[in-house]
């Protein structure tokens, strides 16, 4: 029997608020164990939390960019739980009135996935394992964080992958939280089940937490889709429960039994107001959102005719992108500007990282006006190219670079003498080409450019040499 593999993802982001979700310490990471903690964050007896309104307009934003309902009414509710990590044995978050709802991402397939939700809460404290003993820091706890809850709507690891791709951008674009998984500001909470194929009813899920790499959450699911067929085709039943993936064994193992909504004994938080947003500040936030992932490569496809591929390679990072949207300024080939980014500028960005900071030494504007020169045939390619590697290294724009002499380029007429003297001073290249040795040809070109100092028109050239060789 085949099964279908049935997930939906409950995703935190941490937002990139500069102090907490309650207090005014700082939220930055990285800092000495337990030197970014007050007692309200800590959640000392007798102290008041008091809502930071970021928080609010930073949530409101993710739910617009994600096709969401914005609740004019929305409360803090909390959750009750201990563990070590949670000094206060509450978390305050949000149940039953989250601020979004009713949201999607589109897939590349055209597919959408429901977003049920988006709440903010508090993030707990860490704890830290190490020389065999257990330490507590709780600089994380208090930094606010937006639940995202898909609904079970993923069939395959490749959908869930691109999804949190997806969410992940779309995130960094509007500015929300910097995303890093590496750091814990992306974290997933996979659930999972399989059911025969073709049934209706939704299988027994299990759900593992807090996933924070790709590649885990592709191993865990693999792990626990076939874990479970196990199960279900010895005869046993899956059972309902939390699970944590362990990348030394690759594979997933029981946490704990699921507990439901109503083990938190969820109720209002007492000392915080309800959320009232009015429909004109809603407004006013949508009309703060930047151009989205989505819409600025449908513009990069269709309006500049570039490939899907390098589109999307140029709108996968948001410095990038805005650099490239600043450099196409009244260009009429924005090819040229996108072949220039990504096969000379990204050799020197050469990681993710790299890409993702985008620390370029020259101005989004410098290139345009190297690349408006091109445009205009004032300048030939080869030229740009070497001009634009000068650039790079010395953050001088193209008016320091280049004369007035390299812009006027080489005049037809004198264009053709130059090649005929390439061609007779050249014979045997000249016959090698006829021959069939099409190579022969470049070496010919070779010398037009040497003769020049690379200011011909390389296209022009070959046309002249075309014609004196026929
Ligand atoms: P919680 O895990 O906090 O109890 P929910 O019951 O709302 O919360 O479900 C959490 C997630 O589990 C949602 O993303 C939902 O899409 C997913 N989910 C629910 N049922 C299934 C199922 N049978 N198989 C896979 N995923 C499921
Ligand atoms: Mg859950
Ligand atoms: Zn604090």
């Amino acid at each position: 029997m085949t099964y279908e593999l049935v997930s939906g993802l409950e995703t935190h982001i941490e937002l990139s608020t500069k102090t907490k979700i309650f207090c005014g310490c700082t939220t930055a990471f990285g800092s000495e164990p337990n030197t970014n903690c007050c007692p309200i964050c800590i959640g000392l007896p007798g102290t008041l939390p008091k809502l930071n309104h970021q928080v609010v307009r930073y949530a409101i934003m993710a739910g617009l960019a994600t096709n969401c309902q914005i609740n004019n009414i929305s409360k803090m509710d909390r959750k009750n739980y201990v563990y070590p990590d949670l000094s206060k044995a509450y978390q305050v978050s949000q149940f039953d009135k989250p601020l979004c709802k009713n949201g999607y991402i589109t897939l590349d397939s055209g597919k959408k996935i429901n977003i049920l939700r988006i709440h903010i809460e508090e993030d707990a404290g860490k704890l830290v394992h190490e020389r065999g003993d257990t330490f507590v820091d709780y600089n994380r706890g208090g930094v606010p964080l937006i639940e995202i809850v898909t609904e079970p709507d993923f069939r395959s690891i490749d959908e869930v992958k691109e999804y949190v791709e997806k969410l992940q951008l779309i995130m960094k674009y509007v500015g929300v939280s910097d995303c890093k998984m590496q750091e814990g500001s992306l974290r997933c909470d996979v659930n999972i089940s399989v059911r025969p194929q073709g049934e209706e009813k939704l299988g027994t899920r299990t759900e593992i937490k807090n996933m924070n790499s790709f590649t885990f959450m592709a191993k865990a699911l693999q792990y626990e889709y076939d874990r479970q067929i196990d199960v279900i085709e010895s005869g046993e039943q899956v059972i309902q429960e939390t699970r944590r993936y362990n990348d030394d064994t690759g594979e997933t193992e029981s946490m704990r039994g699921k507990e439901d909504a109503h083990d938190y004994r969820y109720f209002r938080e007492p000392d915080l107001v309800t959320i009232s947003t009015t429909d004109e500040e809603i407004e006013q936030i949508r009309s703060l959102l930047p151009e989205l992932p989505s819409a600025k490569l449908d513009r990069y496809i269709n309006e500049y005719g570039i490939s899907a591929t390098d589109a999307a390679i140029i709108a996968k990072y948001r410095k990038v992108a805005e650099f490239f949207d600043e450099a196409c300024e009244g260009v009429k080939a924005q090819k040229i500007v996108s072949n220039l980014i990504i096969s000379q500028i990204f050799r020197r960005f050469p990681t993710d990282g790299e890409k993702e900071d985008f620390e370029i030494s020259i101005t989004a504007k410098m290139l345009n006006d190297l690349v408006l020169l091109i445009d205009n045939g004032k300048l030939n390619m080869n030229l740009a190219k070497s001009t634009l590697e000068k650039m790079l290294d010395t953050g001088k724009p193209v008016s320091e670079l280049v004369s007035e002499k390299d812009l006027s380029g080489v005049d037809e007429s004198a264009l053709r003498q130059i090649c005929e003297e390439i061609v007779s001073a050249n014979p045997s290249a000249v016959s090698d080409f006829k021959n069939g040795k099409t190579n022969a040809f470049k070496s010919l070109i070779g010398g037009v450019m040497k003769a020049t100092k690379g200011r011909a028109d390389a296209m022009l050239a070959t046309k002249i040499l075309e014609e004196l060789i026929k």
